[in-house]
């Protein structure tokens, strides 16, 4: 085993800094030295979960980190000491099922490996997550990061990004489309400059006033506030596709009614019980979707695109000492777009 140092919590709000474990270099693996960690709703969503089942195993969150490869397995093929990378909310899949073989390992059968809280699926061990000055990982899911853009904000790519993504392209978004967004955060950001940069018109969705004027900075058209009646009744049967990122529980139906013709409703923000009447989704034989993260092949799409396209988040970069501050205005949505915190300052153990 080696030693490294994560932010990690055992049944608490808070985290902690003190030295993890991580394994040895199996012939396909990379060791990452990550630089930095994005701070996704999900983290904040799982330190909740953690803290109140009172479980005293550690946690240690962070799904979307970069860094630079360090040392490789006797067997890596595709990358070398010194690769800028990027890896995501998975490190593994069973690599044989129709999912997989689709290229979709985010939907794998056997439930693909999570970057934290999962089960690796050699050694039976729980994954620990990017909040941490080293992850080691199987090749077939490191990806090659844009080095052109400012790496703290390729970051976010690889879950809120990606997440997007993936039912932007999978609903054929291209010049033409009229896309809404709702929810203007980490996901809702690259929803909309993602959006944008494949053709489409851009509508925000916000229950924030205050954020008018940035959706249109990242490209949005036009913004409605999604608290006022009368502005969703006008916009009815306007979108193609709407991209629900909200982290909150809340009624879908207005959003529906906002949809056109064999348009789209995709959820991928809130993923628990949703309320819809059949009805709410024949007139205009609507479609109610869902999607999460990214498969290999999207991933590494999305991150090539962005770097022809320079896009990449918004960020507020944070030292590492001060993830917990970050969490906390995550919570009370002050963020814009996306906490990313800096590892680079955090000696290994
Ligand atoms: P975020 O940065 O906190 O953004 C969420 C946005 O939702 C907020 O900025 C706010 O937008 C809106 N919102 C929050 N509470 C609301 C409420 N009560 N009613 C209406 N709108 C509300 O979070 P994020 O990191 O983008 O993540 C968004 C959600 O996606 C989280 O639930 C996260 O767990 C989930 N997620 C899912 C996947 C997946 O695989 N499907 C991947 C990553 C994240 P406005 O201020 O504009 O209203
Ligand atoms: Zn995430
Ligand atoms: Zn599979």
């Amino acid at each position: 085993m080696r030693t490294t140092t994560a932010y990690g919590t055992r049944g608490s709000m808070t985290l902690v800094a003190g030295p993890i474990e991580r394994r040895e270099l199996r012939p396909r693996d990379v060791a990452v030295d990550v630089s930095h960690c994005g701070v996704c709703h999900s983290d904040l969503h799982a330190v909740h979960a953690h803290a109140s089942s009172r479980a005293d195993d550690l946690l240690v969150p962070g799904h979307e980190f970069v860094g630079t490869v360090t040392q490789i397995g006797a067997l890596v093929a595709e990358f070398r000491v010194g690769d800028a990378v990027a890896v995501g909310n998975i490190v593994d899949s069973c690599g044989s099922c129709d999912m997989c073989r689709a290229g979709q390992e985010n939907f794998c059968r056997e439930f693909p490996t999570t970057t934290y809280g999962g089960r690796d699926r050699v050694d039976g061990t729980t994954t620990l997550g990017g909040f941490a000055r080293e992850y080691v990982v199987d090749e077939n899911f490191v990806y090659r990061r844009p080095t052109n853009l400012d790496p703290a904000a390729v970051a976010p790519l690889m879950c809120a990004g990606v997440t997007v993504w993936e039912p932007l392209r999978s609903h054929g978004v291209g010049p033409g489309s009229v896309v809404g967004v709702a929810g203007l955060g980490g996901l809702g950001h690259l929803a909309v400059k993602l959006a944008r940069a494949l053709g489409a018109s851009v509508t925000v969705f916000t229950t924030s006033q205050q954020k008018a004027d940035d959706a249109r900075a990242l490209g949005a058209t036009d913004v409605i506030i999604s608290t006022d009646r009368h502005a969703m009744a006008a916009a009815r049967g306007r979108f193609d596709l709407i991209i629900d990122t909200i982290s909150a529980p809340h009624a879908v139906e207005p959003y529906l009614d906002t949809i056109g013709l064999d348009g789209t409703l995709s959820v991928v923000g809130y993923l628990g019980e949703i309320s819809v009447t059949a009805l709410a989704l024949l007139i205009g034989r609507k479609s109610l979707s869902s999607a999460g993260s990214g498969g290999r092949i999207s991933t590494q799409e999305l991150l090539d695109f962005c770097g022809e396209h320079d896009i990449s988040a918004d960020v507020e970069v944070l030292p590492s000492g001060q993830i917990n501050t970050a969490l906390e205005r995550l919570a009370r949505n002050d963020v814009r777009y996306r906490f990313v915190v800096d590892l680079s300052d955090l000696k290994n153990a």
